[in-house]
């Protein structure tokens, strides 16, 4: 349950959805990734992928084996959303910190596609 669970933080939004204890439009979920629709999208195609276990970024990843599991399985489940949705292009994008643009403190990657990219990105 999730009050038991060491990787589940009360607190943390992102922790909440997996958990769904808070709604969200979920498009795909397994037992370690779950990748819904974010609330205010950027563009056509806006999805959020997050491991269900809690990490405050991608600054907290290691080289440990459970790690690099869980990012082959969000790289996975990110190839397979955007193929599912029929994007030929994409964007994925993890801020990590403030200064980044970080504003939810659970890894996420925004999977952005269906409208032309600039570059940079502000
Ligand atoms: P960050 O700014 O941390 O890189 O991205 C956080 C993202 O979470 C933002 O794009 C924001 O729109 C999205 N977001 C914030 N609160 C919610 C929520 O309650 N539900 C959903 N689905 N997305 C959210
Ligand atoms: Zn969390």
């Amino acid at each position: 349950m999730a009050d038991h669970d060491p990787t589940y933080d009360a607190e943390c939004l992102f922790c909440r959805i997996a958990a769904e204890e808070i709604p969200a439009e979920v498009v795909f979920a397994d037992a370690e990734v779950v990748v819904f629709q974010d609330i205010n999208p950027k563009a056509p195609t806006h999805l959020l992928v997050i491991p269900r276990r809690h990490l405050a970024s991608a600054d907290d990843l290691t080289d440990s084996d459970a790690d690099r599991d869980l990012l082959a399985a969000l790289f996975t489940a990110l190839r397979r959303v955007a193929r599912d949705g029929g994007l030929e292009g994409y964007r994925i994008v993890t801020n990590v910190g403030a200064d980044a643009g970080q504003s939810v403190f659970h890894l996420h990657f925004h999977l952005l596609g269906g409208r032309p990219m600039d570059w940079p990105p502000g």
